[in-house]
């Protein structure tokens, strides 16, 4: 193999072929390229959609969801409490004991179910009929130390990780799917409503109190356990961010007022677009052929269902044009989301002085074995460019939310802390973008103001805030 890869190497060297690679990886560099300068228009332009997604409904791609979460938890939070937490491949039921008084969680349990491929594109019966199982198997085999009290069902706190238009902290209309999820007769119906239905052919009696998105979720579960957290952010399949706004610096919002002046908004930061942002044409050919395009183009740079497929069509585009891997395109590689970004994410940290396992991922994953030395290097370059804009931009989007807060810069008098709730398999697995975020996050804020700013990892959150939620808002407990 390894004198295979050498004669691959010096046939393309010599026939010119070479030269086109560097030439494909340097204009792609080019258009990926996320200076400050850059970073600051498209932070500048987000604000500018934040804005009018607050001022009106429908007024900006940026949808600026009103969450109906007025409160946050405040550690008091008491009961049996459970959630189901919806938005991935997965998903997961919890069961969570609070025991109020600041003692926080005494008991927690869960379970992590896939959802079969065929049911995220089926319908919507279908979808809730296997969740609503699930549930049901769960709580069905609970010790009867859970029974609840007569005349009191379970409740429960929906974690659906989709953009809603919420009518009530319990209820809201489902807008669109992302994600790879495309159920169409779900869409336009109220998501609490599909799932209660469900619970009841199956004969399960539990009762949703709250309906949250994951954001809100996981903003809610940092504040249980911390009183600074003012926002969380989700970098995991899909991407997007939420934010303790003024109410009254929301003017589509039209119902009373909150005693607490405030109001969590769901921004759905996917969905941002603008002619600020470094898109290359790979990006454009892969929203192109998405299952929704011209949606979630902010998603569709820096997310973990993306990174991957935006590598893959860039190795595709330099095996047609410079036999980048001998004289035919490898056939594997041209399978639309072939190259994952957790295998994204193992060819960046490859350490191993002769990045054996790019070599072996390209084995595995294409079959394809004549990789040299250069060829591995030139791999892990485009992984470093896709990961590197995607987490300057997401930089850029927490940026956005701390300056529409007014926290981006700092009197002396208020060096307030604050902190930002982080969830997503891409932020919590790959320490490179991770990284990349935080670093580019104090270039961006300035040392003296990121030193007030803290991104903290809130695993699962999403789940456990909705749990906490439906205590907040139970029907049967004393608050
Ligand atoms: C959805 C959001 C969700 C995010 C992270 C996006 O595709 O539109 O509602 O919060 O993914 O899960
Ligand atoms: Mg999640």
């Amino acid at each position: 193999a390894a004198a295979a890869a050498v004669v691959v190497h010096r046939r393309m060297k010599k026939s010119g072929k070479w030269v086109k690679v560097m030439e494909i990886v340097k204009d792609f560099e080019e258009k990926c390229a996320t200076p400050v300068s850059r970073l600051k228009q498209v932070s500048d332009a987000m604000i500018v959609e934040m804005h009018a997604g607050l001022a009106s409904e429908g007024g900006s791609k940026l949808k600026m969801l009103i969450s109906y979460v007025d409160n946050l938890p405040t550690g008091r939070e008491k009961g049996l409490f459970y959630a189901l937490d919806l938005g991935g491949t997965n998903f997961r039921v919890l069961r969570l004991q609070l025991g109020g008084r600041g003692r926080g969680i005494l008991n927690q349990q869960f379970v992590e179910v896939s959802i079969p491929p065929n049911l995220m594109t089926g319908t919507s019966n279908a979808l809730f009929d296997f969740i609503v199982a699930e549930l049901a198997k769960f709580v069905s085999q609970e010790s009867s130390d859970y029974e609840p009290n007569p005349g009191r069902p379970r409740e429960l706190g929906f974690t659906f990780s989709f953009p809603v238009m919420q009518t009530s902290i319990a209820s809201g209309i489902l807008l669109k799917w992302t994600k790879g999820f495309s159920i169409n007769d779900a869409v336009g119906r109220d998501v609490v409503a599909e799932l209660t239905e469900a619970m009841e052919r199956r004969g399960l009696d539990m009762r949703v109190s709250a309906l949250v998105n994951d954001t809100v979720g996981t903003l809610a579960g940092a504040r249980f356990v911390n009183n600074d957290a003012v926002a969380a952010v989700i970098l995991g399949t899909g991407s997007n961010a939420a934010y303790v706004e003024r109410a009254n610096a929301i003017p589509k919002w039209h119902g009373p007022l909150p005693r607490s002046g405030e109001m969590v908004i769901n921004m759905e930061w996917g969905n941002f677009k603008s002619a600020h942002l470094p898109l290359s044409e790979y990006d454009l050919e892969m929203d192109a052929e998405s299952l929704n395009p011209g949606e979630q183009i902010y998603e569709k740079v820096l997310s973990g269902m993306y990174l991957g497929e935006i590598v893959r069509r860039v190795l595709c585009r330099m095996a047609q044009e410079a036999a980048f891997f001998g004289d035919t395109v490898p056939p594997k590689l041209k399978v639309p989301f072939a190259l994952g970004t957790p295998a994204i994410s193992a060819m960046h940290q490859d350490t191993s002085p002769d990045l054996k396992v790019v070599a072996n991922r390209f084995k595995e994953l294409f079959e394809i074995s004549n990789t040299s030395l250069q060829m591995r290097k030139v791999i892990v370059q485009i992984c470093n460019i896709v990961a590197t804009r995607g987490a300057r931009l997401a930089a850029a989007g927490i940026l956005s939310i701390l300056r529409k807060m007014g926290r981006d810069t700092i009197k002396d008098a208020e060096k307030q802390r604050m902190v930002v709730g982080m969830d997503g398999g891409l932020y919590e697995h790959y320490t490179k973008y991770r990284k990349c975020l935080e670093k580019c996050l104090n270039e961006l804020l300035g040392e003296e103001v990121s030193e007030t700013i803290e991104l903290q990892l809130s695993t699962d959150g999403s789940g456990i805030g909705a749990a906490i939620l439906a205590a907040s808002h139970s029907r049967y407990h004393a608050r």
